[in-house]
Formats: C-alpha cells, structure tokens, sequence
C-alpha cells in the first residue's frame, strides 16, 4: 500500500506522523471520506469543497489548492491501482507544542489513504437495519457545528459505543432539543405519504454528499416532493420508510427502530428505488482516475 504524505508516497509501515501532531493530540483537523466506483472518483469536487470549508471554518490553512489536492486523491489511487475504492483524506493542524493555540503549528500536514472498500453485508440491503435512539446528544453547533468535518468524532464515538452495546450497527443522535439530527456516520431520511423528509443541517446533522445526492435524485429523477424539517423520534416510528445515507453505506434502508416496526417491517419501495438510481450515478459519473 502507497500513501501519500506530505508530498511523497511511502509504504504503509513508514507512513507515521510527530506525537506533537494536533491531529493526535486535540483532534484538531479535518478530514473527507471519499469513494471510487469503476475506475472513476464519486462526487470528487464536492468532497474537497467540504474539506475546505471545513478547514476555513476552523482556520486551518491547507498549502495547496483544491486542483492539487484532487490531484493528490487521484494520485493515491493511480499508485495503488485501485478503480473501486474507499479514500481517507485527513488534513491535520501539524507540529506545535503541548498547548493548544494552533498559531504555533506552522504547517499543516495532509495525508491521502486509499484502500479497498469493505462492503456492509447484503443482508443489511436485503432486510434493512435495526437500529436505536442514544442518549448522547450530537453536538451543538453553537460550540462544534456538526458540518464542520473535523477530526475530532468523540461525540459520535460515544454514541457508537451505546449502539454497540445495544446490537445494533448504528445509532440515532438527537440534538440538545431532543430533535433528530443524524446517525453517527450517517444522515437519516424518512418517507411519508410519499414526501421525503430529513433533518436540516442546523439541526446537528452533517452536510452529507450522499444527502444531496439522494435528495436530487428524489426531486428530479423521482418527481417526489423533498422536505427538510424537524422531526422527533415519534416521526420515525410512524414513517412509511426510513433510510441512511453515506459514502460508505450507500444508501441503507431501516425497518426498525427502538424496538418499533417501521412501515411493514421491510425496505421500502421508494428507498429500493433510491438504491436503484444512486447506483446507476456511480455507474456513470465521477471523475476519472
Ligand atoms: N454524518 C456523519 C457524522 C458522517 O461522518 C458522515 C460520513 N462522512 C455522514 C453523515 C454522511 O456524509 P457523506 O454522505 O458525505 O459521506
């Protein structure tokens, strides 16, 4: 395995940064999830948009521009020969002292993996997930905003740790009002009566490129009306259908939540079809490695 650095490729064993890295020593940095589908790169520009944005919202400044870190993603791929993959591309605050002012890190570190995607089992697409309500609560944004893709996931480590502990392979993350924001890798969506409703981003949740994804496919492709709007763990239960979204699972359908049957218990007919059509824009779309 090849992985970029900081400007060169070294092999899995010599890729290792400073113990005075903020990255390791405040979470202090942000980072991107990004797919390869058939030899092509899904949703690349958006991915390093949010990585900029991002990076400014916590004034980190990233010494290339957004053409050359594209180029970094795609070169990572180029070296490792990979046409299907999972990409993690980590920007961190770099060397500084064992304080926290982030003014004497002088140079941020970049950082580009690409290994192959460890596909979620079938049977989560073929019956849907169970899946629970948590008692963390997602972060408020009025301290971190949750669209801020920072390297710091205490706050959804924690509320993995209760869906582990419940059996289940993701959790729900409510906000500090008790309204749903999103899972703790994932956006969630329900559907009823045929509209498409989800949490809005200042509700706590993650600016997801699955989420924009799937919400055009619905208003164009589908002709479905797409709502984002506050909703509480009631709005769930009674949902016709539920479903997650993210780079790594896709888009994942939900039949049961804290111990409620959602719809008739099966995946839903609108989340088959989302499947459908978002894996028809992976066949067709990205840009080329
Ligand atoms: N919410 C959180 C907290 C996430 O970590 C992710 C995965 N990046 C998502 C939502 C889904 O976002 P995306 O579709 O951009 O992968």
């Amino acid at each position: 395995m090849k992985i970029y650095l900081d400007g060169k490729f070294v092999e899995k064993e010599d890729a290792k940064i400073s113990l005075f890295d903020h990255g390791l020593l405040y979470g202090d940095g942000v980072f991107e999830g990004i797919r390869a589908y058939h030899g092509r790169v899904f949703m690349l520009k958006e991915h390093i948009q949010r990585l900029f944005d991002s990076a400014r919202a916590i004034t980190l400044t990233i010494h290339h521009t957004k053409d050359e870190v594209e180029n970094i993603v795609l070169e990572t791929l180029r070296a490792n020969n990979l046409k299907d993959a999972y990409v993690r591309l980590v920007v961190t605050r770099g060397v500084g002292d064992l304080g926290l002012d982030p003014y004497k890190c002088p140079k941020a570190s970049v950082f580009c993996i690409a290994d192959k995607i460890k596909l979620y089992p079938e049977e989560f697409y073929k019956n849907g997930l169970e899946i629970v309500t948590v008692s963390t609560r997602r972060n408020i944004p009025q301290a971190i905003n949750p669209c801020i893709k920072s390297l710091n996931y205490l706050n959804n480590i924690l509320a993995k740790i209760e869906a582990v502990r419940a059996g289940v392979p993701e959790a729900i993350m409510l906000n500090a009002e008790g309204y749903v924001a999103e899972c703790t890798g994932d956006n969630i969506f329900i559907c009823k009566d045929n509209t498409i409703i989800t949490p809005p981003t200042w509700a706590g949740a993650l600016d997801g490129i699955t989420r924009r994804t799937v919400m055009e496919i619905a208003k164009s492709k589908m002709k479905l009306l797409v709502k984002e709007d506050l909703m509480t763990p009631y709005h769930l239960y009674i949902a016709d259908e539920c479903f997650l979204t993210g780079t790594a699972a896709e888009v994942i359908p939900v039949t049961k939540i804290d111990s409620r049957v959602i719809g008739n218990g099966r995946p839903g007919k609108i989340t088959a079809k989302l499947i459908k059509e978002f894996h028809e824009l992976t066949r067709t779309s990205g840009v080329p490695i």
